[in-house]
């Protein structure tokens, strides 16, 4: 670790701030002291409480993007209690249950800021390991505490429990914008969700939740009973059993795919009805193949879609809570995080880790 690096991290700022941060490429996070700047006038200041581990908290940690700047605080599933709001905050007050997602930060003026669509700004700053307005780098939610500009201040409401909320700010949003953005939230309609994990599970609940039948596809004939029996899917079709492709080919209206691994998307077109579309959320390494003849036949689409802005991530919590979509958690120690990250990465958990910052982040003694 450099010195000089992680006593600026300390002093940059006037509030002080505890949290833990991955200092190289192994990717293994340990205590960190750093500092967060003081409340803005339009600043939302506010207690983490939970924590939510997202699979690109453990690419960035080890730098496997290549974009990671060390000491690096993840986290973009942040929710607690405000502490302190700037003196031109209108919509929040101390005391309020809040959230901040994988945005901090936009330029407020190009045509994506304009239509509520930060997530696509060419500006937007994340909420760690990213250059703020003022120079700084930003630090993630395995932290203490956490200001945010109150734009990208998310309020949760009363009757969703704080560490289920969590994960809705990045995995959620991440597939509830595709089913409204490329219409797959009407009741009636048949929708496919490929990838069983993090976002393929809250993906069922949301297009169940909007009055979808809902086919689960996965290479794992394992996961049938879970899909069907817990998660209360319609359907479940092996991704491999040509048989089952071939009885439900042409059945599906849209096809939500959460795989971030290499995998063909031949199988997945035959699946969609005319002027079905396959929309991608994952982020594989390398380019997938894409057929093109069973996109003419039928005008298929096939489209992507990254988290979603400011509005709707408001809108689909409040969907949320209204609908009683609840992300299915596994809620951790601060200690604990490691172990979690290896146990990520190996598709171990049930369906996403929480860390429970409020109770089991302790500040070491200096
Ligand atoms: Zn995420
Ligand atoms: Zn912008």
């Amino acid at each position: 670790m450099n010195p000089t690096m992680t006593r600026l991290a300390e002093e940059e700022h006037p509030n002080k701030a505890f949290g833990w941060a991955a200092r190289d490429s192994s990717g293994v996070l340990s205590p960190f002291k750093f500092s967060r700047r003081a409340t803005g006038e339009k600043d939302v200041a506010f207690k983490v409480l939970y924590c939510g581990i997202c699979h690109s908290d453990l690419h960035m940690a080890k730098n496997e993007w290549g974009m990671s700047v060390y000491p690096l605080v993840p986290g973009h599933e942040i929710v607690g209690e405000v502490t302190e709001v700037g003196s031109k905050v209108q919509k929040f007050n101390v005391g309020d249950r809040v959230g901040v997602g994988c945005v901090v930060g936009s330029c407020h003026s190009c045509d994506s800021c304009k239509n509520n669509l930060e997530n696509y700004c060419p500006k937007s700053i994340l909420t760690y390991g990213a250059e703020y307005h003022d120079g700084s780098i930003t630090y993630g939610g395995y932290s203490d505490t956490m200001v945010a500009d109150e734009h990208f201040i998310v309020r949760i409401p009363d009757n969703l429990p704080l560490d289920v909320a969590a994960p809705l700010l990045c995995a959620g949003i991440t597939v509830y914008s595709p089913l409204r953005y490329y219409g797959l939230d009407k009741p009636g309609l048949h929708v496919g969700v490929v990838g069983l994990g993090g976002l393929g599970h809250v993906a069922v609940k949301f297009a169940k939740a909007m009055g979808a039948k809902v086919t689960v596809i996965s290479t794992s004939p394992s996961k049938k009973k879970e899909a069907l029996e817990h998660l209360v899917a319609d359907s479940f079709l092996v991704s491999r059993d040509q048989d089952q492709l071939q009885g439900a080919s042409g059945t599906l209206d849209g096809i939500i795919d959460t795989v971030s691994a290499q995998h063909p998307l031949f199988p997945l077109l035959g699946l969609l009805k005319s002027h079905g579309k396959l929309v991608l959320v994952g982020a594989p390494e390398k380019p997938l193949e894409l057929p093109v003849f069973p996109l003419l036949q039928g005008r298929k689409v096939v489209g992507g879609s990254l988290i979603g802005g400011m509005k709707e991530t408001q809108e689909m919590i409040d969907f949320a809570a209204k609908h009683n979509v609840k992300p299915d958690i596994e809620v951790i120690a601060m200690e604990y995080v490691n172990t979690a990250m290896e146990r990520l990465l190996k598709a171990d958990v049930k369906y996403r880790f929480v860390i429970d910052i409020g109770n089991t982040l302790k500040a070491t003694p200096s």
